[in-house]
């Protein structure tokens, strides 16, 4: 049975034309970049045309895009880089409760060492509070890192928005764009973003292979210590089949976009409807207008996030119930308990996220078969039982 892939905010497959073009880097120009001959100047040739591309995707400049090892590595960078650059400034840094553990993890290293943070609370469709960053702000205040898109629920954050807010008071402002780039198109001129982190597996790319954007004139110390390799920012010899794969996904993700996610807004969309309309006690989690064309976020009142992920796996279906790094953990997602849910709703929630490849029959094939796996799971549920026998609690419709 070929599995049905519903999980591309975990990671993508790596299209056809980007191994062709990654292919003759592992065994013709093979030569380290920073080596003279001939095959070592084409492999460093490729590393500049791929920023180059990279750059113009983004109306940036190639000389503002770094190569990293992905999108831990360029979060890691922005936010600790930042911070000891600019510690004589201020220690106090912010950023939201919704990020990805390559955020979180990193700012609770800082507060660890001296660093004051401020995590800002979001809405219940789990945008951030312009209000709170507002008052959250103080004159120690020297980095906000608030990511574009969120990898669990899809919620796009109001970017342009704080991104003025932190260029009027001279804060630098880091944004983990990991599941935007790719999904949505950024234009770096127009917005004021200082810092951005991407990540090349999230489109379709090869993994460990990644970008940050660092805009000219951004006061960022280097993370990664040793050769002289990307400007003597980034030591490290390059990954070049990597990063030649990397912009050859880029281009291939923002080619004919618009009309590309026209399909998967609708694929997306039916999945939604066919959820609401067939199941009984869920809850629909994101941002119903500002979200990912490819997110979709149900709780399942009464079960298992885990079991039904069990029983869809069984049936050819590959989709999560949280973000994939923490899923092994039994905590419940910290991003479903930020827009309000409790544990037991969080830990019924199912992610489906598609792309570029999945079809029609797939998406009517998962809303054929969800109900019935859905209704079996509730049946075996001792919370339905209760809540049948009316003495559970009725907040779900
Ligand atoms: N940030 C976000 C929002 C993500 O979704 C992920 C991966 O799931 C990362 C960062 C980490 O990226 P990478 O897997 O390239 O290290």
């Amino acid at each position: 049975m070929k599995t049905i892939y519903f999980d591309h905010a975990a990671t993508t497959p790596v299209r056809k034309e980007v191994i062709d073009k990654m292919y003759p880097f592992f065994n013709e120009f093979y030569g380290n970049p920073s080596s003279i001959y001939d095959i070592a100047t084409i492999s460093k040739s490729a590393i500049e045309d791929s920023r180059k591309i990279i750059a113009s995707v983004f109306n940036a400049d190639a000389g503002e895009i770094f190569f990293t090892s992905g999108g831990t590595e360029s979060d890691n960078w922005a936010i600790i880089g930042t911070a000891l650059a600019n510690e004589k400034k201020g220690k106090h840094i912010i950023t939201s409760s919704v990020e990805h553990h390559a955020v979180l993890h990193t700012f609770e290293y800082l507060s660890r060492h001296g660093f004051e943070v401020t995590y800002l609370p979001v809405d219940e469709n789990g945008k951030v509070k312009i209000d709170e960053l507002k008052k959250a702000i103080r004159k120690d205040t020297i980095l906000v890192s608030v990511m574009y898109a969120n990898n669990e629920i899809g919620t796009i954050q109001p970017i342009e928005e704080i991104s003025n807010i932190c260029k009027d008071r001279k804060i630098i402002f880091h944004s983990d764009a990991v599941q935007a780039v790719g999904q949505i198109r950024i234009d770096l001129k127009k917005t004021g973003i200082d810092l951005l982190s991407m990540s090349a597996h999230k489109f379709n790319g090869p993994k460990g292979v990644g970008a940050l954007f660092i805009r000219k004139g951004t006061k960022i110390d280097n993370f990664l210590h040793g050769g002289a390799q990307e400007n003597k920012r980034r030591a490290g010899t390059e990954n070049v089949p990597g990063i030649v794969g990397m912009a050859e996904a880029i281009s291939l993700a923002y080619e004919n976009m618009e009309e590309k996610n026209k399909k998967i807004i609708k694929l997306r969309d039916k999945i939604i409807d066919g959820i609401k309309n067939n199941i009984p006690h869920v809850k629909f989690n994101g941002d119903p207008v500002d979200r990912l064309p490819n997110n979709v976020n149900f709780s399942f009142r009464y079960i298992e996030g885990e079991s039904l992920l069990l029983m869809l796996n069984m049936k050819g279906i590959a989709a999560s119930s949280g973000s994939a790094c923490t899923s092994g953990s039994l905590d419940p997602s910290h991003v479903l308990l930020s827009i309000g849910l409790s544990h037991e709703v969080a830990h019924g929630s199912l992610r489906i996220t598609l792309g570029y490849e999945n079809k029609e029959e797939e998406v009517d094939y998962l809303l054929q078969i969800l109900p019935g796996i859905v209704q079996r799971l509730r049946d075996m549920s001792p919370l339905y039982d209760e809540f049948l026998k009316g003495e559970g609690d009725k907040n779900v419709q």
